[in-house]
């Protein structure tokens, strides 16, 4: 699959919520992009980085392989951790950000059952990721006015 680069405009959008009966029609999408995932070495993907508008991703850290749909964050630690993350649709550019350290996300696995999971660490980083791409966030819009348009500068150049 294709990768949206940064600068395409479904990157900037709001995705839809995934219906129930429609899980089970996504399941080919879902294996290609978890394919694309670790082609590319990355740690999660989120369906609008393939040009799909809607509210899931695929993510896998330390072995672990999640595809979590209508993912929401019910809970975040107070105490915020700063890390460096990458993006498939960003190549080349990483960037050190603060975010909550721990977080509770409930979310439909791949049969519609409702879950619940606790993450923490580098998880609890690849999640709050990739559902900012969810909402048209990237990691960029993160980042403070000054650091932004001083990469989006750099980013024009190369
Ligand atoms: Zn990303």
């Amino acid at each position: 699959m294709i990768i949206k680069r940064y600068g395409d405009k479904i990157l900037k959008q709001k995705c839809v919520p995934v219906a129930k009966e429609e899980l089970l029609t996504l399941d080919g999408l879902v294996e290609e992009m978890i394919k694309t995932m670790r082609a590319n070495k990355g740690a999660g993907l989120a369906a609008p980085q393939v040009g799909v508008k809607k509210r899931f991703f695929v993510a896998e850290v330390d072995g672990d392989l999640r595809v979590l749909f209508n993912p929401k964050i019910t809970k975040k630690s107070r105490k915020k951790v700063e890390m460096e993350e990458g993006c498939l649709s960003l190549p080349g550019v990483f960037i050190f950000l603060e975010r909550p350290d721990k977080i509770e996300i409930e979310f439909l696995d791949r049969q519609g059952k409702k879950c619940q999971i606790k993450a923490s660490g580098l998880p609890a980083r690849v999640f709050q990721h990739e559902i900012d791409h969810l909402d048209g966030k990237m990691m960029i819009d993160r980042l403070g006015l000054l650091l932004r348009l001083k990469l989006k500068k750099s980013l024009k150049k190369s």
